[in-house]
């Protein structure tokens, strides 16, 4: 059995601020143009993907992660489903956790810290679509989901630490220019998510510390598998050209300057700076050890609840377009008005018309019935415009698990 976030090391303070200190004291040597890193909101850190509220009146809370301040479930048969999923097959794994780096440590979100966030609220809901998913406890899923997301989240620290410590003895800025290059791509070449994602996988398989249950790790699976671009290609065992891809992308800004010998030099020297391993960091110097990273939970809450609102599928956006659309449904006139027989002979119920959202367990009943896991249904309905091209659906697929009777 593990211990819960057995994979997140303890917070270090002064390691962590000697980090930022020492990159404000390299970045203040640079020939870059800060300049250039204007955004909409010129004090946020720039990293592309991330979705948290913008300022407004709600509090910022950040908490250490330890098992001490390990969230409860919200997962109670008659919660509604929240679609974190949803967001993370649109947009990426950013939804739930982000990289802030030691060089944006002045800038909000949680200003004068830096590292990794993980977004309480949607962690949670995601945990709980995973346990509703899978069968396994609300608490292991939640510890499966860390692990994941961290080692996601510290390959970003691992490569802007390998940055920085060539800034540090070549005088040439590599980081920033990179991450604008990047932030002008489309995700399809945010080579850096596919390899985060690769690692972040791996740190699931079973080794000498640690196991997490086989359902946990094919739902982690799926969701790379259902990820947006270059997030998907996590999936795939052979990095070697996302790399060679990100590696170029970081020696852009030096393309026209110095002889071609130089360039595949320094581009040859980012690329040593691109493998994750948490036991033994051979490139990186201690002072920038994987551990110094620190880990934060986030959210922004007012009146004591957060206000970040949850991504919902609607009762009627089931009923109407999901089930009769999609799905093909014709109403069962053997049995009950709310039943619906679907395109691959499964009887499925309404969710229940009175509430206004679905509950986790009717959606994944429904989905269930349809074949489909929760990832699978966020990507089907983004290719669908929301269940309205291409439907019905073909080929049909059959149900994930036998239905329970249910008075067929
Ligand atoms: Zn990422």
């Amino acid at each position: 059995m593990n211990k819960s976030f057995g994979q997140i090391p303890r917070l270090n303070p002064s390691a962590a601020a000697n980090v930022a200190d020492a990159a404000r004291h390299v970045e203040g040597l640079l020939d870059d143009d800060p300049d250039l890193d204007v955004l909409p909101d010129s004090n946020r850190f720039p990293r592309p993907g991330v979705d948290i509220p913008i300022a407004d009146d709600s509090q910022e809370v950040l908490e250490e992660v330890e098992p001490a301040s390990l969230p409860g479930s919200q997962g109670q048969d008659d919660e509604s489903h929240e679609g974190a999923t949803g967001k993370v097959v649109e947009e990426g794994i950013e939804y739930l956790t982000f990289y802030k780096s030691f060089r944006d440590v002045m800038s909000a979100p949680a200003r004068k810290r830096w590292g990794i966030f993980f977004i309480k609220k949607r962690c949670v809901a995601l945990a709980t679509d995973m346990s509703f998913s899978t069968g396994e406890s609300f608490v292991d899923c939640l510890d499966g989901l860390a692990a994941f997301l961290y080692t996601h989240e510290l390959y970003h620290y691992r490569f802007d630490a390998h940055c920085l410590q060539m800034e540090a003895t070549g005088g040439l800025p590599v980081y920033r220019p990179y991450r604008r290059l990047v932030a002008n791509r489309p995700v399809t070449e945010w080579h850096e998510e596919s390899i985060a994602n690769f690692y972040a996988l791996k740190a699931l398989q079973p080794n000498l510390r640690f196991t997490y249950p086989q359902p946990i790790c094919d739902y982690l699976w799926d969701l790379v598998a259902n990820s947006p671009g270059a997030y998907a290609g996590g999936i795939n065992k052979q990095q070697r050209s996302r790399r060679d891809q990100m590696a170029q992308q970081a020696s852009a800004a030096l393309a026209n300057a110095g002889p071609a010998v130089w360039q595949g030099l320094v581009e040859s020297t980012i690329r040593t700076g691109m493998g994750l391993s948490k036991q033994r960091e051979s490139t990186l110097s201690s002072f920038l050890h994987l551990d110094n990273c620190p880990v934060f939970w986030i959210d922004w809450v007012k009146g004591g609840k957060s206000v970040l609102v949850p991504y919902v599928a609607s009762v009627s956006e089931i009923n109407n377009d999901f089930i009769k659309r999609y799905l093909a449904g014709v109403q069962d006139h053997h049995s009950d008005h709310s039943f619906y027989r679907i395109d691959n002979g499964e009887k499925v119920k309404l969710p229940n018309p009175h509430r206004p959202d679905l509950t986790n367990r009717e959606f994944h009943n429904i989905i269930g019935k349809a074949g489909l896991t929760s990832p699978q249904f966020y990507k089907e309905r983004e290719r669908t415009s929301v269940w309205r091209k291409g439907v019905p659906r073909s080929p049909v697929l059959p149900p994930r698990f036998p239905s329970k009777g249910g008075g067929s």
